[in-house]
């Protein structure tokens, strides 16, 4: 399967194909302050574009649904904070096995905070990141916190890139938010460049080899980071989101009647 294969159904039929794309180091270049993250230029309008031709647009990130609807507007869909959050049309889902851990995680946040500094806690309600990038130091001092709050609480600690995130113990991953939007589709799309990345890169490859999807290709934007498991996954590789960007640019041209 590759990518090449997927363009010739984008063609014959669009409605009919997902696409799926990360947003950190797939849409945007990464710079050290994750707040001030932005889509390189032409990605929201190509993606738009996009979603009024495909069956599916779907921008997957560990990110809330909050950050990523500055960008990106409906019909674009949003699957935030690796699944726990999803728009469709006007509507946000919470999952709701994850609500209930609302109280911890603001404490734990508060705790965060006092100790790392606010600058370094990204709080995003159903989950936290602690990050380390100002700092590389500082990085077994979180990750030994992380695991220490992690036995404490019960919430999940999970390696990222520069960063320790603290979930609800609530088994969602950007696979399951590919899942539920695979239904009425024969060929998917899946861009990313990470870790969090490689359960849908997985999702997809299943899809394929039962039947459920004709064909799809998972593109890897690679970069320093990026690890080996990635480009086992991965159908094609490019080097930077300029490159993936392209990639919708085609899309886009392939799918306008
Ligand atoms: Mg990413």
């Amino acid at each position: 399967m590759s990518l090449d294969e997927v363009y010739s159904l984008v063609s014959s039929d669009p409605g009919r194909c997902a696409l799926f794309t990360d947003f950190d180091g797939t849409l945007s270049d990464i710079i050290d302050d994750p707040a001030l993250v932005e889509p390189i230029a032409g990605a929201g309008e190509v993606l738009a574009d996009l979603a009024n031709l495909l069956g599916t647009v779907a921008v997957v990130s560990g990110r809330p649904v909050g950050f990523l609807e500055r960008f990106f507007a409906t019909p674009i869909q949003l699957s935030g904070l690796y699944g726990l959050e999803n728009r469709t049309a006007d509507r946000l889902l919470i999952d709701s096995a994850a609500l209930e851990w609302l109280p911890v995680l603001s404490k734990t946040a508060d705790e965060a905070r006092e100790q790392f500094g606010t600058e370094s806690v990204e709080d995003k309600r159903y989950s936290l990141t602690v990050h380390y990038r100002r700092s590389a130091q500082d990085a077994d001092r979180i990750q030994a916190w992380a695991t220490e709050v992690a036995a404490r609480t019960g919430l999940d600690a999970r390696g990222a890139k520069m960063s320790v995130e603290l979930h609800p113990p609530v088994e969602r991953s950007k696979g399951d938010a590919v899942s539920d939007m695979l239904v009425g589709m024969h060929a998917a799309i899946y861009i990313g460049d990470d870790v969090g990345d490689l359960p849908a890169f997985a999702r997809l490859r299943d899809a394929v080899d039962s039947g459920e999807l004709e064909r799809a290709a998972t593109v890897l934007v690679a970069n320093h980071e990026t690890v080996p498991e990635m480009h086992e996954l991965a159908t094609d590789v490019v080097d930077t989101p300029e490159a993936a960007l392209e990639i919708l640019k085609k899309l886009s041209e392939l799918a306008t009647p």
